[in-house]
């Protein structure tokens, strides 16, 4: 995966997990999808910290999705596929 295609990922996950928790807590005893729901949400937030670092330096990229490092200044290749991840 590119790292454009890991962070779409994640970031539908905290959106699905959104409306799974908002689903449950309408519904009648929707405890369960809410919780559902809560667990991706926790789970998109987990894997967007963790995928949306720069390759080159590790370092968090922020809430933007900016084209430069702001830690190291190097150019974010969104498109590129690492083979050891
Ligand atoms: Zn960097």
């Amino acid at each position: 995966m590119s790292l454009k295609q890991k962070l779409q990922l994640a970031e539908g996950m905290v959106f699905f997990g959104i409306v799974l928790g908002l689903l449950g807590a309408y519904a009648d005893s929707g405890v369960a999808v809410c919780l559902l729901g809560l667990g991706v949400l926790l789970a998109g937030t987990f894997l967007l910290f963790r995928w949306k670092r720069c390759p080159e330096c590790g370092d968090f990229l922020g809430r933007d999705n900016a084209d430069y490092c702001p830690h190291c200044g190097k150019k974010i290749d969104y498109d590129a596929k690492k083979t050891n991840s």
